[in-house]
């Protein structure tokens, strides 16, 4: 029996892991799970799978939730230390880092220095704070899976493999839903036009990341840290059809790589359940009933998302902490109708170069680069509308 912390259980992850622990309930129990907002459906999760700690990421909500959770034994926590102590739960084995955003930071950390191995869905973690969280994942010696789908896919193609043997890791990006959009025609899309994935159905945030290809920006970083390779060895590819997750090619041409209908509860299960497989109800793989799958180089013009978190990869330092604060930022204002889908672009490029890059020692420097980035987004968003 394993047992689990979720950290983020009401969102899309959170909301799929908890999916995959009902189905084998042989396997996983969840001993402490953390949500953001969603009471009611938080209070619903409590009651189902009956956690020994729950909490909530507002002190303020803790009596809301206590009313909702009445009669049941369990321990309501609020705040950032209760997101803490859900993160370093005693009986917890592996700890499900899936909050989104830099808000993960401070309990994923928490989580590693309490021993805990970590399913991690939350790249933001990696790519503000990549080698901060790759050295205490060695010096506390735990184990790190990657939950993106992307990075399992490339897990997975590297088993039993040598890391010297490696020429290339390739990203594949289903290239969202403006793909085909002309230029152009970006600046007029509408929030609901962004929304519309046409492949994977998942939290808001990394869906507006995945239309502006963000999210692939921050996937190459997030590869750069995980498989330690340099980011010229990372390449993306765009394949629509989001059934190839990821490939890796060797020194002898050979490439190998991972398939699967695309559906989260896969890498989900095998970060879970690693080396075993289990079950997922995911719906096998027909390749025959495809008419062709299609690669191509991603638009660097059209998408300028991808060049900055290239560029912020290489100014390195604290530059990769900023651009995802303001990526935040803007994603938020976007989703706000502060400011247009071109503008995110906009608004990252002008904190990056309003910032000097420098060294991040701790967590807490890194969650102080995050603050200058975010205000100097903010700033810079009210200067685009008025
Ligand atoms: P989501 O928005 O659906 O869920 C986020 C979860 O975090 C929710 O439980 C929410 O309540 C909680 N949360 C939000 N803000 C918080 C805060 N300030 N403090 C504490 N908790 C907070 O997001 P998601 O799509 O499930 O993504 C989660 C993470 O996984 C992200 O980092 C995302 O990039 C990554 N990821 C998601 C997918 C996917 O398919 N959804 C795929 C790959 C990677
Ligand atoms: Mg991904």
């Amino acid at each position: 029996m394993k047992h689990l912390s979720i950290l983020g259980s009401t969102g899309s992850i959170g909301v799929s892991t908890l999916e995959i622990v009902a189905g084998h309930p042989d396997r996983f129990r969840v001993v402490a799970m953390t949500a953001g907002r969603n009471l009611e459906l938080f209070a619903r999760q409590i009651r189902q799978f009956g956690p020994r700690i729950a909490a909530i990421a507002s002190r303020e909500d803790v009596p809301r939730l206590r009313e909702l959770c009445a009669g049941l034994e369990v321990e309501i926590l609020g705040g950032i230390e209760g997101l803490i102590a859900a993160a370093t739960a005693e009986e917890a084995a592996m700890v499900v880092a899936a909050i989104v955003g830099a808000a993960g930071l401070v309990p994923t950390a928490a989580a590693i220095r309490a021993r805990k191995d970590i399913a991690l869905a939350n790249k933001e973690t990696l790519v503000t704070a990549g080698h901060l969280f790759m050295e205490m994942v060695s010096e506390y010696g735990v184990r790190l899976f990657p939950v993106d789908s992307e990075h399992s896919a490339v897990f997975q193609s590297i088993e039993g493999q040598r890391s010297q043997d490696i020429s290339r890791i390739i990203l594949t990006a289903s290239g969202g839903p403006f793909l085909n959009t002309p230029s152009s025609q970006l600046a007029g899309v509408t929030v609901a036009d962004a929304l519309n994935h046409p492949n994977w159905s998942m939290g808001r945030k990394i869906t507006i990341d995945s239309a502006t290809m963000m999210n692939k920006g921050l996937e190459v970083i997030e590869a750069r840290w995980l498989f330690d390779a340099p980011v010229e060895k990372i390449a993306v590819n765009i394949h629509p059809q989001s059934i190839v997750h990821s490939m890796v090619e060797y020194i002898d041409g050979c490439v190998i790589a991972q398939l699967g209908t695309p559906d989260m509860k896969a890498p989900i299960a095998y970060a879970l359940s690693h080396p075993e497989r289990v079950a997922t109800g995911v719906k096998p793989l027909d390749l025959t009933t495809f008419s062709g799958l299609t690669f191509c180089k991603p638009d660097m013009e059209k998408f300028r998302c991808l060049g900055l978190a290239y560029r912020a990869i290489n100014e390195g330092e604290s530059m990769p902490a900023v651009m995802n604060a303001a990526n935040e930022v803007a994603v938020e204002a976007f989703l706000g109708g502060r400011i247009g889908f071109v503008q995110i672009a906009t608004v990252i490029e002008r904190t990056m170069d309003a910032h000097r890059a420098h060294d991040l020692k701790s967590i807490e420097e890194v969650l102080l680069a995050d603050r200058w980035g975010r205000e100097k987004a903010r700033e810079i968003c009210l200067g685009l509308v008025n």
